[in-house]
């Protein structure tokens, strides 16, 4: 708990109001979607600052007390980022949601980093514009999180990740200090933008980002095929690629996500598949009709069950209807899960499919797996219930065992959510003792006091070092 005149002094930046610290206020920034697997811990309180100035006002105040700052944007996060592990004090950016202009003919968009992304794609869209990247959690993430997640989805495949749309960005600095990067700041080319996008609110604090935009694209074709195999519906994907065909979004939904779509009463698109596969092409009318036709071809020759074509936004919609329910549909098939976003080559994602579920079998856990098929990132998802003694044991032993394969292919452990807290002990497995070396440089440079979200990402940075009644007393 913190001591009075710490919160007085916070809520002298934000005003009482803005200041909760009641636990029964506390208890719903315990967690962020990674509590699904069944973590909670409280924070000791939440401040929801209204603009830059207040953000830098509240992180001054715990950089002088040495309490951990823990960013907060919509807590979508899958990787325990925004849960305050260690106490301390969240800084929710929700009353930051204004997008403060779309600049048409500049192909920018300048947002407070509080807002959701489904606004960012509708103030671009009402412009005739376009903003490619769209996490499956677009209703309801922050652009802000988007950037501290480097944040990918369903048409990175084909438009590349949030960094690849970030022109600037406005962010406090962990003593506080308000910087302005990339353009409309140092006008450089992003090398200090790119320092602080993808560092899980453990560098800075976003505030507000401009955007870059493109234009709408004319046309879109969306197609569905279903396979009565993983290794025919991968046998697609490499046809595809053969064909010199880029398309905007590749996914899938193997039988496991597609029982329990069916099971939790959203729809039998490919009931009784193996794998059902979705591929969908953008661009002038021309183009995408011929490239439908030879992702048709292809679909074909790799011995496709079914294969269905939606050129309307309903018929799309009804396309995307499995892959969009699918984590609603997990949610409501089991109380938990563990759940996973790893990365292969992804001519390996039928194998890495096939190893998830002898890893399954082995710890007596249903599976069930989707994701980003062109990109190689896997969804795996292990499901459990942590109220049952050592079903969350058994779900972390799963994910284990799932890492070290994905490490011994060459892959990645995160392809977009994030490393957080949930997969921080794997880091040095994966980048090594000299990469985690130069974050911890990185770490100390930018935040000396290690306040700015300890105990994420960064392996070896736990809070007690900042945190620690010592420091606390020396504050005094
Ligand atoms: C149903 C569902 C589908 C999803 N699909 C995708 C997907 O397709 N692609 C994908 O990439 N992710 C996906 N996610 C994960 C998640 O939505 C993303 O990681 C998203 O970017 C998190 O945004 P948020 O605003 O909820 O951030 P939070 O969960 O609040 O925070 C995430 C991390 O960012 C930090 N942070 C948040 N805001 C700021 C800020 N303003 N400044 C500094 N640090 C900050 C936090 O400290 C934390 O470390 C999905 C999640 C769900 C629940």
């Amino acid at each position: 708990m913190l001591e009075r005149r710490i919160i007085r002094d916070l809520e002298g930046q934000v005003d009482a109001p803005h200041v909760y610290t009641r636990p029964a206020d506390l208890a719903a920034y315990a967690f962020d979607a990674w509590g699904a697997s069944g973590e909670r811990h409280l924070p000791d309180a939440v401040v929801f600052p209204g603009s830059t100035a207040e953000v830098s006002g509240v992180v001054q105040v715990a950089a002088h007390y040495g309490v951990p700052v823990i960013p907060r944007g919509a807590g979508t996060g899958y990787a325990a980022g925004a849960a305050p592990v260690h106490g301390g004090v969240v800084v929710s950016l929700a009353r930051m949601s204004r997008i403060l202009g779309v600049e048409r003919d500049a192909l920018r968009l300048y947002a407070e980093a509080g807002a959701i992304t489904k606004s960012i794609h509708s103030a671009a869209h009402r412009a005739g514009l376009y903003y490619p990247p769209d996490p499956g959690s677009s209703t309801t993430c922050t652009i802000g999180g988007n950037v501290a997640c480097n944040a990918a989805g369903p048409h990175t495949l084909r438009y590349g990740v949030t960094a690849d749309y970030v022109a600037g960005l406005t962010a406090v600095l962990a003593d506080g200090t308000v910087v302005r990067v990339g353009e409309g700041g140092d006008r450089g080319r992003g090398e200090l933008q790119a320092l602080l996008i993808g560092s899980e609110g453990t560098l800075a604090v976003i505030t507000e980002v401009l955007l870059r935009l493109l234009p709408h694209p004319e046309s879109r074709v969306t197609l569905a095929a279903t396979f009565d195999s993983m290794q025919a519906a991968a046998d697609s994907v490499a046809a595809v690629t053969r064909a010199g065909i880029v398309p905007a979004a590749l996914e899938f939904l193997d039988s496991g996500a597609l029982a329990a779509v069916q099971a939790a009463g959203f729809g039998s698109l490919g009931g009784g598949a193996e794998a059902l596969v979705i591929y969908e092409v953008e661009g002038s009318a021309a183009t995408t009709a011929a490239e439908a036709e030879a992702i048709r071809q292809a679909v074909a020759n790799a011995k496709a069950s079914s294969v269905e074509t939606g050129t309307s936004a309903a018929e799309a919609d009804r396309l995307w209807s499995a892959r969009k329910a699918v984590s609603a549909a997990v949610a409501k098939v089991m109380i938990g899960k563990v759940n996973e976003d790893v990365v292969v080559p992804r001519d390996r994602i039928a194998e890495l499919v096939g190893f998830t579920l002898e890893v399954g079998d082995r710890h007596q856990l249903r599976v069930v797996n989707f994701g980003h098929l062109g990109d190689g990132n896997l969804h795996a998802t292990f499901l459990i219930d942590p109220r049952i003694a050592g079903d969350r044991q058994r779900g972390d032993a799963a994910a284990g065992a799932l890492f070290e394969r994905v490490l011994a292919m060459g892959g990645s452990l995160s392809g977009e959510h994030g490393v957080g807290q949930a997969k921080v002990a794997y880091v040095e497995r994966q980048l090594g003792s000299g990469g985690v070396a130069l974050m911890r440089r990185i770490k100390d440079a930018l935040d000396p006091g290690g306040t700015l979200n300890p105990g994420k990402k960064i392996p070896g940075v736990p809070a007690a070092e900042a945190a620690a009644p010592a420091a606390l007393a020396a504050a005094h």
